[in-house]
């Protein structure tokens, strides 16, 4: 009998792959259709400084949003996208929007971007000239483009990593930055932040401290700030939701911050607004004159 159970158990498993593979490749055709028929946004969420919430920069999140269906986010076709290695166009397709978007907002208020490069773009032996190119099209400076890419990307050894480090190089000694995201949640190595080409640490969200009791959190959150400024790195902590999490990151001595608790992610329009009324408030000038009334 329990021969027999595991018998169907292995057929309900086996017409349950076949489902998932049939869904994978109705993705997939769905996916490149999309990518021909321009159905992806952008959208921004701002990185704001702690110490006055000033967003400073925004990071660059893709959207698809096929007609007449609900927004679909990047955690539910980003995976089959790499699979297939149709990520190469759309995030060649992203880089240009983003630069383009970001061209205006830095010339106005200085706002830097950020863009979520795929390891797969990164075995492009043309990536450094899309990227280039890029921002040459924009008009946007290179030292305010910020490359985010995972920590596998570098850590794993060989051709792939080799071709990596190369683009990452090349693209530094232009003044363009990059920025590891998710920090701490891949295989970490503290010799990489001493050796690689980076110049941000961004802090995973699954770091925030939950509330003020949440000392082992905290703990850790202090170690890779204390660490990174040591190094001379930037810090950017990911997922900040509350103002206690925001108030405790400014204690530890992180200097920004991105999350629900400042903005969501939202389309161009909305972020221009956004920085628009941000870059509108003065700040009076430190050693200004006052003048009385
Ligand atoms: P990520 O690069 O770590 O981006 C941050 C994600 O966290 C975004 O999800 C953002 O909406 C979400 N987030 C921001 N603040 C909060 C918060 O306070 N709480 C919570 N729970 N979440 C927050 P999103 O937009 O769904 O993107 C998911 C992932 O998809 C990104 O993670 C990135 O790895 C990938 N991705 C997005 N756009 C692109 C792209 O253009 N190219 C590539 N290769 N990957 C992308
Ligand atoms: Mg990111
Ligand atoms: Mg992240
Ligand atoms: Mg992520």
């Amino acid at each position: 009998a329990a021969k027999a159970a595991g018998k169907d158990q292995a057929a309900v498993f086996d017409v349950a792959m076949r489902q998932e593979q049939a869904d994978r490749i109705r993705l997939l055709e769905r996916l490149r259709a999309a990518v021909d028929a321009d159905e992806f946004a952008v959208h921004y969420q701002p990185i704001v400084r702690l110490d006055d919430a000033h967003p400073v920069a925004v990071e660059a999140l893709v959207r698809w949003l096929p007609p007449g269906r609900s927004p679909v986010g990047p955690d539910l076709f980003i995976p089959a996208a790499e699979d297939s290695g149709l990520i190469v166009a759309l995030g060649e397709w992203v880089l240009r929007r983003a630069c383009a978007d970001a061209a205006e907002w830095h010339r106005r208020w200085g706002t830097t971007v950020t863009v979520n490069v795929s390891p797969r773009q990164l075995v492009d032996p043309h990536f450094t000239v899309k990227a280039l190119a890029a921002l040459r099209a924009s008009g946007l400076p290179a030292a305010a483009l910020t490359l985010e890419i995972t920590e596998g990307v570098l850590v794993r050894s060989g051709a792939h990593a080799a071709q990596a480090l190369l683009h990452l190089s090349a693209l530094r000694a232009e003044g363009v930055r990059v920025a590891i995201d998710d920090f701490g949640t891949g295989y970490s190595s503290l010799a990489y932040l001493r050796d690689l080409p980076i110049d941000v640490l961004k802090i995973d969200r699954s770091f925030m401290p939950a509330d003020d009791a949440d000392t082992q959190q905290a703990v850790l959150v202090r170690a890779i700030v204390d660490l990174a400024t040591g190094l001379g790195l930037t810090i950017v902590a990911e997922g900040v939701e509350t103002a206690d999490q925001a108030g405790l990151l400014r204690a530890l001595g992180c200097q920004r911050a991105q999350g629900y608790h400042f903005a969501r992610p939202v389309p161009a329009a909305a972020a221009g607004d956004l920085l628009a009324l941000a870059g509108n408030v003065q700040i009076e000038p430190v050693g200004a004159e006052q003048h009385g009334d």
